[in-house]
């Protein structure tokens, strides 16, 4: 008998060490690890470095609260906004629904400070933001939603590279669009850069607040530091980050455009735990390291994706190392045969392999790793 809430399905694997891309089981077994928590042990796991911030900064402070100054935050902040393509400013929360729901308080209180009656917000079928009300409320996934209806006013879901759905769903009351720009859990969808070059321009054209919910696409794991980068022309308002920001501590933030974050003033928004010195300290290291990483994400991604693709499973998608294999059948199966083999890997939207390993992988992993998926395909 288990005294917590049934809310998962766990796999029956009992990991109790990592280092760097490996995990080990409490049999001492050994396993390659292409999830990383869900994409968030971006530096792998017990990272020296992280572990010796962590504890030197355990040993100044741990948390003081939103009550007083904090230069972790503003540090961490500016290396934040420096990536962004404008001037910006950061919210910090603890994880990636937190981050949303400031993103989407934000875009509300931003038109009601201009007097304006817009509340609204378009979303895309198959998305994931998060699952707390407004977040989830964004998230166009019907088996989500059931059994916790009524979701909150305003939300719509257009289709994912399909403009004119989007241009239906708009009206005067349209505050904003919320889109990954690689859907995550929907299945490693990419949006396509003509469609989002239109979206950008409906933004433009409609006044409408673009916000691209960067928790999973964010801080490296497509190749560059924030995923709409990969796109010259997407200047979002608002983007969300968690997941990987932090390494595997709970840390979320919201960036925004100068003048839309103008709109939350003291006491608009709050987190009594969010940007604690300890998470800001390990997250500010994360950065920069992640920003050294770049250019091998984007080679060992493109090295992996062609690996893949040669295994011939099904279709692959994603960018970075962000992947996903589409079988033709379900994949819940596959993950445990790939357990028994030494290997960790994700099915999401019933039918995608998914692959967010930690950002270190080098392509021999990536070897290591084809070798043990021939092995569970064959
Ligand atoms: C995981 C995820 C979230 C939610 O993050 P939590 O930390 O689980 O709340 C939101 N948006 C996207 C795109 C995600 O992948």
């Amino acid at each position: 008998m288990s005294y917590l809430m049934n809310n998962y399905s766990r796999l029956p694997v009992k990991f109790v060490k990592g280092e760097g891309v490996y995990l080990y089981d409490d049999k001492g077994r050994k396993y390659l690890d292409l999830i990383a928590g869900v994409g968030v042990n971006s530096l792998g796991h017990a990272p020296p470095e992280v572990v010796k911030i962590i504890s030197s900064q355990a040993k100044e402070l741990i948390h003081v609260s939103n009550l007083f100054e904090n230069p972790w935050q503003e540090e961490l902040a500016q290396k934040l906004v420096k990536e962004f393509h404008t001037s910006g400013k950061v919210f910090f929360c603890n994880s990636g629904t937190e981050s949303v729901e400031a993103a989407l308080k934000l875009a509300r209180k931003y038109w009601r400070d201009k007097g304006k009656n817009k509340y609204k917000f378009v979303a895309f079928e198959r998305s994931f933001h998060g699952r707390t009300y407004g977040s989830l409320s964004a998230t166009g996934q019907p088996k989500l939603h059931q059994g916790f209806e009524p979701m909150l006013p305003g939300f719509s879901y257009a289709k994912l590279n399909d403009i004119d759905s989007v241009y239906k769903l708009v009206d005067e009351e349209t505050a904003g669009i919320i889109l990954e720009v690689i859907q995550g859990e929907g299945g490693v969808n990419p949006a396509e850069e003509e469609f989002l070059a239109k979206l950008q321009e409906l933004c433009k054209e409609k006044e409408l607040l673009l916000i691209i919910d960067e928790v999973q696409t964010g801080i490296g794991r497509t190749g560059e530091f924030y995923a709409y980068k990969h796109f010259s022309f997407l200047e979002p308002d608002i983007i969300t980050l968690a997941k990987g920001l932090g390494s595997g501590v709970p840390i979320g933030a919201t960036l925004a455009r100068e003048e839309v974050a103008e709109s939350f003033t003291p006491g608009s928004h709050g987190s009594t735990f969010g940007g604690n010195p300890l998470v800001c300290k390990v997250a500010s290291y994360v950065v920069d390291k992640v920003k050294d990483l770049l250019p091998r994400v984007r080679s060992v991604g493109e090295y992996f994706k062609k690996r893949l693709e040669e295994l011939n499973l099904g279709k692959v998608k994603g960018r970075g190392l962000m992947l996903g294999i589409e079988l033709k059948e379900e994949c819940k199966g596959y993950v445990l045969k790939a357990l028994e083999e030494g290997l960790v890997i994700n099915c999401t939207a019933g039918n995608v392999i998914r692959f967010l390993p930690p950002l270190i992988l080098e392509k021999e992993h990536v070897d290591e790793a084809v070798e043990k998926l021939k092995r569970v395909f064959k």
